[in-house]
């Protein structure tokens, strides 16, 4: 079983909710060397935080995926 999770948060603290809600990403900006990502709370939809994924982790995503075409 293999699958690729990295280091995804899947809850973060929500100030609106006042608490830990799971979060959803959403793409916010390709850039030529990375992607942006943005979380965003399940419950308000506030924006609560970020990620960026460069081109490096996502060589690494398709080296562990390496039957996906
Ligand atoms: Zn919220």
């Amino acid at each position: 079983m293999e699958q690729f999770e990295s280091f995804k948060a899947s809850q973060l603290y929500c100030r609106k909710c006042a608490k830990s809600m799971p979060v959803r990403e959403r793409l916010l900006l390709i850039l030529p060397d990375k992607d942006i990502y943005e979380y965003l709370c399940t419950g308000c939809a506030e924006s609560l935080g970020q990620r960026e994924v460069t081109l490096a982790d996502k060589r690494l995503a398709s080296l562990r995926k390496p039957r996906r075409r």
